[in-house]
């Protein structure tokens, strides 16, 4: 297998592309060598610039949940581009997607679209504080929620609750109204509304995915929505991952949770850039033009991203293809751990529907700590033995993996033989 075209572009690349990149993960910095530069993708493959084939597992970290390119998306989007780009004024598309995604989540009576996931977060943050009228949000140590100043907290262990920056440039003002709490202490939260009287949320990834997979623990859903009500604080569901992908309802319908505020992103564009936040109305009235608090955005609510959310939620509510993502997940799990057995490697495996990672750690992850035990060398040589043996995944051993609906009974053969050779690879090294 050559990457001598990934590596040219690579080195092109770094002239004036910062890290040859447009977002750091692409970079492969965690597990060494050049990233792969894409040239195509169909159906659950994706292929690089010098022609390697690979099941894709990464997909675009989320999004293209029918697969890559499905017929009725590409023709919804193409229907669109025909009438034009980009208006500045309303169109019909929006009401549709609008009323199937409140359609989705009971909780949900009115929706804004945004561009992206962090738009959907940061204004569902300005949210939750204009309608409490209180300043200080609760958020998860290692749970991601866009690079917007007030989220991007250092969340490692030792720095958990101290709220420091965790990025260059963001002013510790910016973070001074964050509050850091560890996933699955229910204690860990409730020591801050013992502590402060001005919380006006608690966000969180229903499903953790930006620390490796991590699923929420008995109640604990549950029982921090009711933690919010009685302390007048919102529970804000980030979830621009598991939306549409948990279940159409995303994760609050498989938790049995409603959340105060909904943040989207990921599967309502399918590949387009999408993202939304929505409300019950008492919430969402507060929003301009209805009330005082102001968000906008000129590509806002764009005919070919609604057209490729449409169409993309619409295929996906007739497939119905969450019993399927649970057959072929539960498949790739047995998997590892029979690879991860053989070869005598220490491995974790967390899965919720179709989203999964393993761990290299023989510890049961079910917080950012844990999730660090893991030795990210080993998952580096993973990593490059599965890409040789033609199974893409993310770059990261703390990314979620995810699954298409393309995804079919060949391409788990090409991971099971990928996923053995692997697994010896790092039993040697
Ligand atoms: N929230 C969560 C839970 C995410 O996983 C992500 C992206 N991985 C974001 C927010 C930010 O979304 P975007 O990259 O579209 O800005």
């Amino acid at each position: 297998m050559s990457f001598k075209k990934s590596e040219k572009l690579y080195q092109k690349g770094l002239t004036h592309l910062v890290g040859a990149v447009n977002s750091p993960v692409r970079a492969f910095a965690s597990v060494g060598g050049n990233p792969l530069f894409i040239k195509k993708a169909k159906g659950s493959k994706i292929i690089d610039v010098d022609g390697n084939e690979y099941v894709d597992l990464v997909l675009s970290y989320g999004p293209m949940i029918l697969g890559h390119r499905h017929k009725s998306v590409e023709k919804a989007a193409k229907k669109a581009l025909k009438n034009g780009y980009s208006f500045g004024a309303s169109t019909e598309n929006e009401i549709t997607l609008a009323e199937i995604v409140c359609d989705a989540f009971p909780g949900m009576d009115k929706v804004r679209f945004v561009n992206s996931g962090t738009e959907a977060v940061l204004s569902g943050i300005r949210l939750a504080r204009a309608f409490t009228g209180k300043d200080k949000i609760i958020k998860f140590s290692g749970c991601y929620h866009g690079h917007q100043d007030a989220l991007l907290v250092a969340a490692g262990s030792g720095l958990a609750t101290l709220s420091l920056p965790g990025s260059k440039g963001v002013p510790e003002g910016a973070v001074k109204n964050t509050l850091i709490a560890e996933y699955n202490n229910l204690d860990s939260v409730q020591a801050h509304f013992d502590k402060y009287d001005d919380i006006a949320g608690v966000i969180i990834e229903p499903v953790g995915g930006n620390m490796g997979v991590v699923i929420p623990q008995n109640n604990f859903l549950k029982d921090l929505k009711e933690l919010c009500k009685k302390n007048g604080a919102v529970l804000i569901a980030d979830e621009v991952m598991t939306g549409f992908r948990s279940k159409f309802g995303g994760a609050q319908e498989v938790l049995g949770v409603e959340a105060d505020i909904t943040c989207l992103g990921k599967v309502i564009g399918g590949g387009f850039p999408v993202g939304a936040y929505g409300a019950r109305n008492e919430i969402m009235e507060n929003v301009a033009p209805l009330g005082g608090m102001y968000q906008a955005g000129t590509l806002s609510g764009n005919p070919i991203a609604m057209a490729g959310g449409i169409s993309t939620l619409t295929e996906l509510k007739r497939q119905n293809p969450y019993e399927f993502f649970d057959e072929m997940g539960s498949k790739i799990e047995t998997i590892l751990l029979d690879a991860a057995k053989k070869y005598n490697v220490d491995l974790s495996v967390n899965r919720f529907g179709s989203m999964m990672n393993p761990f290299f750690t023989k510890v049961k992850v079910t917080n950012f700590e844990q999730a660090q035990t893991s030795d990210t060398e080993k998952f580096a040589v993973f990593f490059w033995e599965m890409i040789k043996n033609g199974v893409f995944l993310p770059p990261s051993q703390f990314e979620a993996w995810f699954l298409s609906s393309a995804l079919s009974k060949k391409d788990i053969k090409i991971f099971e033989k990928a996923t053995n050779k692997a697994m010896q690879k790092v039993a040697s090294s």
